[in-house]
């Protein structure tokens, strides 16, 4: 058995298939000169291929679809007949013996850098059309990087050396048993995702696998653990399947909790509401009984295509949502890209520190246009529900009061323009660094509400990359200088009067569960598949008793010590109440 890191619980026994690597790989061999017919070939080739792919998409929307999606393969057409473009990528290949691929590379990034610099907006939309139009030309010269998974609908295990989140929204979790990548960790994007689709996933085996993995092998991997077994004998497979057979059966009774109010046993309430990536969620969401949606992550819209979406196409999703949930928060955050999250049609600047770089908010109060197209589609998709903003990774003053003047700005040209929509939303800040959770107290004068993003916190409190699997056992939500940051937020926003929301991963975590209702948190908000448990766990908890063990956690030395407690805290609660813990391993 191997042990590596648990990305998402539950048991999955299955076939292996393998993914290969779909990086573009770019040939660093210069050509000879004698090859150069040949790569021009290639070339044409590609371009050829690309057309012909774009006639036959614009083909199937032409009928389903409003015309400003058709006109987007017929400038994207345009550009492959454009001679400005495609001299550049002959000049590449003839006069620098580059590879056709190499100098289609080159020659986008070339346009796309230039077009970026103008100030003009559709300069702007011409660079992601380049962008676009450059990748499927990549694809036919490279291959596909895509996903291209067995077309039998037979289920399966998938293992790759790393999934990012726009591979993952791809997928079918009816046909993906489970997920085994080579790297990777538990807080990435990836993992979350997996989690809230409810795939069970291990990460970071790299380095631990006898032999690599194989299309075909039999593989049983325990998320909740994070253990894997490569080709298991018949005793450890009859194991598992009957684990896996009490964990399913486990999640079914929690079921029972759906209709029952989230309140313990001595009358407090928490708010237990769903994080989710794609409207898609909101059904799992609402058979959970989630109190609407505290984190919409929208970044995944805007990941799920090959350009930045556009106003009618993010109100439509918003509205989609807002409808879905009856009257029942959204909490819409506003574009958190950068670090882990990308967009394939989008370059972003290279960063040695990606996550302490050009993203969130950073990147939103640099695009005002983007961002005032995000705001303008949310401000019209408040007509229709309880839709609230938040804006991540905040780290002063300034940035908020410049988004709300942003948010204004959008207000009051919708009104100028008699486009429906409804202003004063409650608007909230992400509390995930240090710099945000030392001047909670301000913030808290200039929002309605504090949302606390425990995965980045975490991060920046201790200095730990949430990406990096080497240093994955020094990321520890319990540690105690964590701790003191979520009292010293709670405290803040107490003294201030407004409501202090936890968004990070730890919000799901059932061990935390006395901390927040100690500290006084009003709403938790987690993946879906979270929900349940955590209700379960909060329906034998007492709030007086978190108070006093709030006291004495404050009082403990150690991250080891901290989580030593709780679990003693757990089994004391779950042995009174005569229930076995279901979320607790
Ligand atoms: C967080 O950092 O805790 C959070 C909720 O945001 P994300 O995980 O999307 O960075
Ligand atoms: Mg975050």
């Amino acid at each position: 058995m191997i042990h590596a890191i648990g990305g998402s619980e539950g048991i999955a026994i299955g076939k292996a298939f393998v993914l290969p690597n779909w990086e573009w790989e770019l040939p660093e061999q210069k050509i000879e000169a004698l090859d150069l017919a040949h790569e021009f070939e290639r070339l044409y080739e590609g371009v050829k291929q690309s057309k012909s792919e774009i006639h036959q998409m614009k083909h199937e929307l032409d009928e389903t679809v409003g015309r400003e999606e058709v006109s987007i393969f017929d400038a994207h057409l345009a550009i492959l007949d454009d001679p400005v473009f495609m001299n550049e990528i002959q000049g590449i290949i003839q006069r620098q013996y580059k590879a056709a691929a190499v100098a289609v590379k080159e020659a986008i990034d070339h346009f796309v850098t230039m077009f970026d610099l103008l100030d003009d907006e559709y300069m702007k939309e011409r660079a992601l059309d380049i962008k676009d139009v450059g990748n499927r030309l990549l694809k036919h010269l490279l291959g596909a990087p895509e996903i291209s998974l067995p077309s039998d609908n037979q289920p399966f295990v998938l293992v790759a050396r790393e999934l990012t989140p726009s591979q993952l929204i791809h997928l079918k979790p009816d046909v993906v048993l489970g997920i085994v990548t080579m790297i990777g960790s538990a807080s990435s994007h990836s993992a979350i995702m997996a989690r809230a689709f409810g795939i069970p996933l291990v990460m970071g085996v790299e380095g631990k696998l006898e032999r690599p993995i194989v299309t075909g092998d039999l593989l049983i991997l325990d998320g909740g653990a994070g253990t894997l077994a490569v080709m298991p004998n018949a005793e450890t497979v009859g194991r598992y399947t009957e684990l896996r057979r009490q964990h399913l059966e486990a999640k079914e009774r929690l079921q029972d909790l759906v209709k029952v109010p989230a309140v313990t046993p001595d009358g407090s309430r928490l708010a237990l509401a769903a994080n989710i990536s794609s409207t898609k969620e909101l059904d799992a969401a609402l058979s959970r009984g989630a109190a609407g949606v505290g984190l919409f992550r929208t970044e995944f819209l805007y990941m799920d295509r090959s350009r930045f979406p556009t106003e009618e196409e993010q109100f439509e999703v918003y509205r989609a949502a807002a409808e879905r949930l009856g009257g029942a928060a959204l909490t819409i955050r506003t574009l958190d890209i950068g670090g882990d999250k990308q967009l394939d049609y989008y370059d972003m600047p290279e960063e040695n520190n990606p996550f302490l770089g050009y993203r969130a908010i950073r990147f939103s109060l640099d695009r005002r246009d983007l961002f005032k197209t995000q705001l303008r589609a949310i401000l019209r998709a408040a007509v229709f529900g309880d839709i609230r903003v938040m804006y991540p990774l905040i780290t002063s003053i300034e940035e908020v009061r410049a988004a709300g003047a942003l948010l204004a700005e959008a207000q009051r040209e919708l009104e100028a323009e008699g486009i429906p929509c409804k202003g004063g939303l409650p608007t909230g800040a992400m509390i995930e660094v240090p710099a945000a959770v030392v001047i909670s107290d301000l913030l808290a004068d200039e929002v309605s509400f504090l949302s606390i993003g425990t995965n980045d916190l975490v991060q920046f409190t201790l200095a730990v990359d949430r990406m990096n699997d080497q240093i994955n056992h020094l990321y520890e939500p319990y540690h105690p200088a964590v701790l003191r940051m979520l009292r010293s937020v709670a405290e803040a926003a107490g003294r201030k009067g407004i409501p202090v929301s936890v968004c990070g991963e730890m919000a799901g975590d059932v061990r935390a569960i006395p901390i927040w209702i100690g500290l006084g948190i009003q709403t938790l908000s987690m993946s879906v598949q979270a929900i349940l448990p955590v209700k379960a766990a909060m329906l034998r908890t007492n709030a007086i008793a978190c108070r006093q063990l709030v006291e004495e956690l404050f009082a403990l030395r150690s991250a080891a010590e901290i989580k030593e407690r709780l679990e003693r805290f757990h089994a004391e609660a779950a042995i009174q109440d005569g229930s076995v813990h279901p979320g607790m391993r």
